[in-house]
């Protein structure tokens, strides 16, 4: 039975970016960089006034209260030629280049027109050079890395994107995914249930969980588990990029999900992992001319497939997507109160996390009833991570993984 990293590994090893396509930077949110957008040249390309004011000689100032003549009027996208020489100075705008000679700029609020002559100013403040100065590179030097390759797009980079990449942006295109909701006991979430059944909560749970991941989803319902079903089921879901099964991945004799994948030419890369909840999750590939579909089978209880949707699932899709994977394990929170994993499995717990001024972050395991409790994780922020057979002791530190 393979370790949670030994399967991640496995995943990476199989999930290779999709194909690129140019879109608008504000279509692109959520997808990552593919390549490191380099500045083309500095920002700002010119020294900028960053207040109201006037530009001077920040040396005509030193001596107090100074009567300079204003020789220019300068509003922000406005060239100047005018060079400010001793003595004389040039009212500015936010935004406004800098004239030639200027080397700071005093603030509006600073200054008195001289009520006998409009082109003469007393400004009454001192100021050092580059005051109220935004220096030519001072924000971005010409082939500096803004965006790293793999960066995610969120609404920060649409806007650098805008400034400095005129809005467009190559990116690996969304994966779809198709999910099958497998098991006899099923009933779809409006249908009222009859003795012995129970509602579809993980094929909704799914989507949503694969639609907040970027993902495009075909949603294929409920499957019975019979081969000829299930088979019909698969070989639609496998025109996706990736496809998901819930239920029918364990030991029972109606879990005919791995032998009806291998019998539609998906290809086993492990089944089991070493890991509470989720032991049985199976995940192979199926390769057609081009096309490659990664299949996982998720277990039925639904927290088994929540769990094994966060840890792998969401790192094929941020593979698909070329998206650099963040760290998956947040450490240092401060548990409050004991736990013992008697087990021999690394347990994931559902836990809520908090940050108290003063405290710190600490987590606390719910009192969670287990794989089939889904009720009880939505006071749940996190999964705290036990190790096997270990016990722990309040005020302890341990990873949590957020979810
Ligand atoms: P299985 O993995 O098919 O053996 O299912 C394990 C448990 O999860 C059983 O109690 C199922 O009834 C339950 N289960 C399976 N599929 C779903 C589903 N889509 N929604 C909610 N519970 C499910
Ligand atoms: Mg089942």
């Amino acid at each position: 039975m393979h370790s949670v990293e030994e399967a991640l590994e496995l995943i990476g090893k199989h999930a290779t970016p999709l194909p690129t396509y140019e879109c608008d930077a504000v279509d692109a949110l959520g997808s990552a960089m593919t390549h490191d957008l380099i500045s083309e040249q500095d920002s700002p390309a010119f020294d900028k006034s960053m207040m109201d004011g006037y530009a001077v000689i920040a040396a005509d100032l030193d001596d107090g209260p100074a009567n300079l003549e204003v020789v220019d009027e300068i509003a922000a996208g406005v060239t100047t030629v005018e060079v400010i020489r001793p003595g004389t100075c040039a009212r500015i705008m936010t935004g406004a280049p800098m004239p030639p000679g200027a080397d700071a700029v005093a603030l509006v609020e600073n200054t008195q027109i001289d009520s006998e002559n409009v082109h003469r100013v007393m400004i009454t403040e001192t100021v050092s050079p580059g005051k109220n100065v935004l220096k030519r590179g001072g924000l971005l030097k010409e082939g500096q890395v803004v965006l790293a390759a793999g960066s995610v797009i969120r609404p920060i980079e649409v806007g650098i994107l805008s400034d400095m990449s005129k809005g467009r942006v190559t990116v690996h295109r969304s994966p779809s995914i198709s999910i099958i909701s497998t098991g006899d006991e099923l009933v779809s979430a409006h249908e009222e249930p009859a003795p012995g059944q129970i509602r579809n909560s993980n094929g909704p749970m799914l989507e949503a969980m694969a639609s907040e991941a970027g993902a495009t989803v075909n949603q294929l319902g409920i499957v019975r588990d019979k081969r000829q079903d299930l088979a019909d089921a698969i070989s639609q879901g496998l025109e996706s990029d990736i496809l998901i099964l819930s239920g029918g991945v364990s030991s029972g004799v109606l879990d005919l999900v791995p032998s009806e994948l291998a019998a539609n030419g998906v290809e086993q890369i492990f089944h089991k992992v070493c890991i509470k909840p989720g032991k049985p999750l199976w995940f192979g590939k199926r390769v057609s001319g081009d096309k490659t579909t990664l299949v996982f089978g998720l277990p039925g209880n639904p927290v088994s497939s929540l769990v094994c949707f966060h840890l792998f699932v969401r790192s094929a899709l941020n593979q698909l997507k070329g998206r650099a994977e963040a760290p998956l394990y947040v450490p240092g929170f401060l548990l409050t109160r004991d736990f013992v994993n008697h087990g021999d499995r690394p347990v994931y717990f559902p836990a809520m996390a908090c940050r108290k001024e003063g405290a710190g972050a600490t987590i606390s395991p719910l009192d969670w009833k287990g794989s089939a409790d889904l009720a009880t994780l939505a006071k749940a922020n996190a999964l705290a991570s036990f190790a096997p057979n270990t016990k722990y002791e309040a005020g302890q530190f341990i990873s949590a993984i957020m979810i």
